[in-house]
């Protein structure tokens, strides 16, 4: 297929966004300035680096890249709205194959009814789909990492390990529980759009999106906002079939796995209860895991388990006996 009939079959017949002035087909594309503030981020994934055609169909290749995008999206509180999908197709691809990374990115975006206005399509050695997301946000509610304070709740919405229990199982052939459920949460994520959009009522909430695993997310918080931050181990929220993988792994991805695509955030303790209940009416599940302890500038995350305090490194492996 050559790149012009590959841009006709992916342009929309319709578009959903009252902003959009210009989709795909000219040079550019041109959206209205809304009283709503602009929130924009780009993610790029490549074939052997970012994921591998044994473990995801070329769907989940186009599902997944755009559910990661949409991911930080809502750890800063935005509506998604549009994107724009610059691709590298290398020979070894066939067009169906192309197809189905553009039908995965459509389902995606269908969701949140977002409209894709524009890409680029160029030929190359490795398949590299490089996404970039526009969403808005209204003035005062946008998410930053900057703002827990000592005082706060430290929440997680979903279970953590999930995705990499679905890798691990995909990579480990054998006969596990629920191995489905584990494996649609690594090739199917969902991004926590909706529970974003719900936060309306709240002055201060701080979020990031566990990309990395938690141990990375909550540093980040516990940086930006100069706090320390203490996580409670038996509070991690894991699915109930989880415990079938070895104690070591379970850790591990719990902590460090990501791509959950879950959120991570604070919120002052007075609003908890109330934030429980908006996560209840969606329903979302949301779990207490910790507190932010003091304020000083270390930037620190603890674990603390059977009463002690450990170290929790921002990435790699920790050990707790
Ligand atoms: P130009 O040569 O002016 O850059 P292109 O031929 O690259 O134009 O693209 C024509 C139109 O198709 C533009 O609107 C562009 O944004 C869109 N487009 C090209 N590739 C993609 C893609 N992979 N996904 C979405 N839109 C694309
Ligand atoms: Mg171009």
């Amino acid at each position: 297929m050559d790149e012009f009939s590959l841009i006709d079959s992916i342009k929309q017949t319709y578009y959903s966004q009252p902003t959009l002035i210009k989709g795909i087909g000219d040079d550019a594309a041109v959206i209205r300035q809304s009283a709503s503030d602009i929130v924009t981020a780009v993610d790029t994934f490549v074939e052997g680096v970012h994921f591998r055609r044994d473990t995801m169909e070329p769907f989940h290749v186009g599902f997944r890249a755009l559910a990661a995008n949409l991911s930080d999206l809502a750890a800063m509180g935005a509506t998604p709205a549009f994107y724009l999908v610059s691709i590298v197709i290398p020979k070894t691809w066939t067009e169906i194959e192309i197809a189905e990374i553009f039908a995965g990115m459509k389902k995606m975006a269908g969701k949140y009814h977002m409209d894709l206005i524009g890409g680029d399509t160029v030929s190359g050695k490795e398949l590299s789909l490089s996404i970039t997301v526009i969403g808005y946000v209204d003035q005062d509610k946008i998410r930053y990492r900057h703002t827990a304070k000592a005082g706060d709740i430290v929440f997680v919405t979903g279970t953590l390990g999930d995705s990499q229990a679905g890798f691990h199982i995909l990579t480990n052939p054998s006969s596990y529980d629920n191995a489905a459920y584990f494996i649609k949460r690594h090739q199917l994520p969902t991004p926590q759009i909706d529970f974003a959009a719900h936060l309306q009522k709240f002055t201060r909430i701080t979020l990031n999106d566990v990309s990395d695993g938690i141990a990375s997310e909550a540093a980040e918080i516990a940086e930006a906002s100069r706090v320390t931050i203490q996580l409670e181990d038996n509070r991690i929220p894991v699915h109930e079939t989880y415990n079938q993988f070895p104690s070591d792994l379970q850790y591990n991805w719990k902590y460090f796995g990501g791509e959950d695509f879950e959120l991570l955030g604070t919120v002052p303790s007075a609003d908890w209860s109330e934030l429980k209940s908006v996560a209840k009416l969606l329903p979302v599940r949301i779990t207490k895991i910790g507190k932010v302890i003091n304020e000083d500038t270390s930037g620190k995350v603890y674990i603390n388990k059977d009463g002690r305090d450990y170290t929790l490194p921002k990435q790699g492996y920790t050990h707790l006996k």
